[in-house]
C-alpha cells in the first residue's frame, strides 16, 4: 500500500490508487456522488458517503473497498 493510499483510507471509502484504472464505472453507480474524477484521478468525498457498496461491487479491479451498512469501519 502506498503512501497515498493511507492518506485516501479514510473512514467509508478506501481506494487502491495501485488498482484503479480511473474507469469511471463506481463514479456512474454512485447514488450520492460519493466519488468524482478529478483530472486522472478518482477521489472520494466521505461526507456524502452512505455505505451501500454498489461501487465497489461495480470496480472491474477490486480498487474500491466500501464498507456496507453495519460494517465498521477500520477508523472509527
Ligand atoms: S470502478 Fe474501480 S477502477 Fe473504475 S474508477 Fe472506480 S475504483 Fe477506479
Amino acid at each position: 500500500m502506498s503512501e497515498r493510499d493511507v492518506e485516501k483510507n479514510i473512514d467509508l471509502i478506501c481506494i487502491d490508487d495501485s488498482k484503479c484504472i480511473v474507469c469511471g464505472a463506481c463514479v456512474a453507480v454512485c447514488p450520492t456522488e460519493a466519488l468524482i474524477i478529478e483530472g486522472l484521478t478518482l477521489k472520494s468525498v466521505p461526507e456524502r458517503c452512505r455505505p451501500c457498496g454498489q461501487a465497489a461491487l461495480v470496480c472491474p479491479t477490486g480498487a474500491l473497498r466500501c464498507p456496507q451498512k453495519g460494517e465498521k469501519s477500520k477508523n472509527g
